[in-house]
């Protein structure tokens, strides 16, 4: 199974032209769509904002070498690699948000029952 290089639709291992475009098979994983994928770019963006910056900017470095990947293979691989840094990207931060929102729940739940102690030590 094969893919079309120029609109990404599914096409027959034997196919010369694509059946969706007409693009010719030789477009099929050959070259790179040569565009940036602006799906990790603005996710690398978003990152580098609010989440990791190291691991924003290399997410962004990767998505900016796919766009001159010479081969579709090498532009899909770079594009991989911009993922997974994303992804490190944002799970660091949601861990960063998940562990300070812990702690103020341990806070708070320690000065609360200080709270209770000391209300209990003045009734008494
Ligand atoms: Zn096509």
């Amino acid at each position: 199974m094969k893919f079309c290089g120029n609109c990404k639709k599914e096409m027959a291992d034997d196919a010369i032209f694509c059946a969706s475009c007409g693009a010719s098979c030789s477009s099929a994983f050959g070259t790179p769509s040569g565009t940036t994928n602006t799906t990790m770019l603005v996710w690398a963006i978003i990152n580098i904002i609010f989440c990791s910056k190291i691991f924003g900017i290399i997410a962004m470095v990767y998505t900016l070498l796919a766009q001159n990947a010479t081969t579709r293979a090498e532009e899909l691989d770079k594009l991989k690699n911009a993922k997974t840094w994303n992804i490190v990207a944002t799970a660091a931060a949601a861990f960063a948000i998940v562990l300070s929102i812990a702690v103020v729940v341990l806070v708070c739940v320690f000065s609360g029952s200080l709270l209770g102690s000391l209300i209990n030590s003045i009734n008494s």
